[in-house]
This record gives structure tokens, C-alpha cells and sequence, in this order.
């Protein structure tokens, strides 16, 4: 079997063009003698690797100065507890926005930290749709607003930020990074387990406006605080380096191959209009969500039975179309289409969808 298209939320595709890359270097980096695996954090090398693989997601986000940009280990539910015990401290108060599982979960681990206000939920629709975004509800005097702005199980996500006004905006983009441009001076704190949208698991990105670091609750472990990692450029300890190594390859790709966020964008929407389309049109697959709040990154669909759902998953896998089953809260299938799935990877898939439904109207 040849490389199927893989639909997985994450873990996800990497671009062919990296892991021949990385494939091309596994054993000898440039003319190091060694692979990055082996190399200490310490050298010259791999200083080199971290450096450019920040310049670049600097270079490609925008990312101002006055933000830090830290490498980071635990994924991105590590940060569900680093955030408040990080910023927390100011007010003692934070409000969230309950959109998904994960800003759920979010939420939750918060309360741990200090008092959370949950300003908005969609589990009422099972989050099928996003809640309003009313201002009123948003406590001027809290510390942050939290909000996961791709929801990644339920394929919704904040077309538009909430105000926060002068309470810095921290948003989990774990599903979403790197997608399309977005202006990082509206955030105080942008964080994203890498698996999705930049990098094999393992590292986890941080952003964070200078002028938040340093406010850490007094008992936060040394490794969660932004401040130590900052100070330390990421390096207080071991970082993990494989995975910053292919997030730098992934960024040059971005850049050089796709041409930047903006571009990125583009086909993004694209792919995930054709998908959209297709759903609307069909006599057989519906999408799940409500239409202005799509995702263009996670996309569940379903044909109303099981048996159905089942069969169309395991012939998809069948032919080549890989992990389309949706969330077991949700059922069905989701197909996530990060920036590396290819638009004649959604072409094929609709192909076989139309075919599909014609062998089982
Ligand atoms: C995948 C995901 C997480 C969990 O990430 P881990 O790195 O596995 O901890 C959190 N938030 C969102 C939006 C995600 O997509």
C-alpha cells in the first residue's frame, strides 16, 4: 500500500516533502556527523535549528515584539492548568467560553487555580453550534478570557474575537495555528499542541506578551512557569528537539513551498468549500454543524445511521481514506484537513463520497 490520505485529527499528515527531508537527514545532520536525535541541546546545531524555527514562526505569524515564543512539553492540556496558574494571580478570577470538550476541560482544570466564569456554552446543541458572544457577560475585572478558537471534535469555530478589551484574550489554537493569518496583537497568550497544524507530537507552542510573564502563582511548578522558560529561551531543560527540528522543516514548506498564511488560507477555504459543498448537496452524508460557525480545519458529517456511518468508514479506509471516524461524542465521521492535506486529497475523498452514495441511496 502507497501513502493513504489521512484524515486524522491528530496526530496528523505531515507534507510528503518534510518527511523526505527529514528522512534525507535522519542519520547525518548537515555536516554535524550526527542525527538531530543525538545532538546535544546545547550545540551549536541545534541552537541554530531552534533559533530559525522561531524566526520563521515569528516571520509567518507576524508575531510582534514585546511576545515571547516559547518550545514546551505536555501538550496543550499541560497548558490548561499552566495558563491560570501563570495568570491567574493577577485578579484570582477567569472567564471562558465553553465551546467543546477541550475548553471544557480548560475550564475545568482552571477552576483548580481560581474562580472560573463560564460566559458562554454550546453543550446545550452538543456543540454543534457557537453560543453568542455577548460583551456584557465578560467580567472587566477578570484576569483572562479563555477561549479555544477551533473546536476540533465539533467542527466549530470564533469566526469573530470576543472584546475583551483591556483583559488579555488567551486562545487555544491547537487545530486552527498556522491555518490563515491572524493578527497575534489581539491575543495575550496564543497556545497550541503541535500534532495538529506545525510538527509531530511532542512539543507544544506558547506566545505570550511580555508583560504577562512573571505573575505565576507562588506554588507553580518551576517547568510551568512562562517566566523560567522565557528567561531560559525554552532551554531551562531539555527541549523537545525532534519535534522542533520538523516544525522548523514544516514552516519552511509554509514559506517556501505554500507562500506564506495568507496563501495558506486560501486553499484552506478552498478544501474545505468543496468538502461543505459536497455535504449540502448530498442526498446521503449531512454536515453535523451549523453553517456560519464551520470549522475549515475539522469537518464531521453523518448519514443518520450507524450502519451506515460504519460500512462508509471502513470501506473509506478500504480505498485509502484513512481515520474518518468521528469523536465518540459526536459519532459519525470528521474528516480534519490541516494545511497538510492536499486539495486532491479532498477531491479523491468527494469522488469516493459520490460513489459511495450512489452504491447506497
Ligand atoms: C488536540 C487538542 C488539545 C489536546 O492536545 P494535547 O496536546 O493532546 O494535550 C487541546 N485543545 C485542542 C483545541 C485540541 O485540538
Amino acid at each position: 500500500m502507497g501513502r493513504v490520505y489521512n484524515f486524522s485529527a491528530g496526530p496528523s499528515t505531515l507534507p510528503v516533502k518534510v518527511l523526505q527531508r527529514a528522512a534525507g537527514e535522519l542519520v547525518e545532520y548537515g555536516t554535524s556527523g550526527q542525527s538531530v536525535m543525538e545532538m546535544s541541546h546545547r550545540s551549536a546545531h541545534f541552537e541554530e535549528i531552534i533559533a530559525e524555527c522561531e524566526a520563521l514562526l515569528r516571520e509567518l505569524m507576524g508575531i510582534p515584539s514585546g511576545y515571547k515564543v516559547l518550545f514546551l512539553q505536555g501538550g496543550a492540556s499541560t497548558q490548561f492548568a499552566a495558563v491560570p496558574m501563570n495568570l491567574m494571580g493577577e485578579n484570582g478570577k477567569a472567564d471562558y467560553f465553553v465551546t467543546g470538550m477541550f475548553s471544557g476541560r480548560a475550564a475545568k482544570e482552571a477552576a483548580l487555580y481560581g474562580k472560573v466564569n463560564v460566559v458562554a456554552t454550546g453543550e446545550g446543541e452538543n456543540f454543534s453550534r457557537m453560543p453568542d458572544i455577548d460583551a456584557a457577560k465578560l467580567d472587566p475585572g477578570a484576569s483572562y478570557v479563555h477561549i479555544c478558537e477551533n473546536n476540533t471534535i465539533y467542527g466549530t469555530r470564533f469566526t469573530k474575537l470576543p472584546d475583551t478589551g483591556a483583559v488579555p484574550l488567551v486562545s487555544d489554537m491547537s487545530s486552527c495555528i498556522l491555518s490563515e493569518p491572524v493578527d497575534v496583537s489581539k491575543y495575550g497568550l496564543i497556545y497550541a499542541g503541535a500534532q495538529k497544524n506545525m510538527a509531530p507530537a511532542g512539543v507544544t507552542i506558547v506566545i505570550i506578551k511580555e508583560e504577562l510573564l512573571g505573575k505565576a502563582l507562588p506554588y507553580t511548578p518551576t517547568m510551568l512557569n512562562y517566566e523560567v522558560m522565557a528567561k531560559n529561551d525554552s532551554m531551562y531543560n531539555t527541549p523537545p528537539c525532534y519535534p522542533i527540528y520538523v516544525c522548523k522543516l514544516v514552516l519552511e514548506w509554509l514559506r517556501d513551498d505554500i507562500g506564506g498564511l495568507a496563501k495558506m488560507g486560501e486553499i484552506n477555504r478552498r478544501k474545505a468549500g468543496a468538502l461543505y459543498d459536497f455535504l449540502e448537496e448530498s442526498s446521503l452524508f449531512n454536515a453535523t454543524t451549523h453553517k456560519p460557525d464551520r470549522s475549515i480545519m475539522n469537518v464531521p458529517f453523518i448519514t443518520g445511521s450507524k450502519e451506515i456511518d460504519d460500512k462508509f468508514v471502513k470501506q473509506a479506509a478500504g480505498a485509502g481514506f484513512v481515520n474518518l471516524k468521528g469523536h465518540r461524542s459526536v459519532g459519525g465521521m470528521r474528516a480534519s484537513i490541516y494545511n497538510a492535506m492536499p486539495e486532491e486529497g479532498i477531491a479523491a475523498l468527494i469522488a469516493f463520497m459520490k460513489d459511495f452514495e450512489a452504491k447506497n441511496k
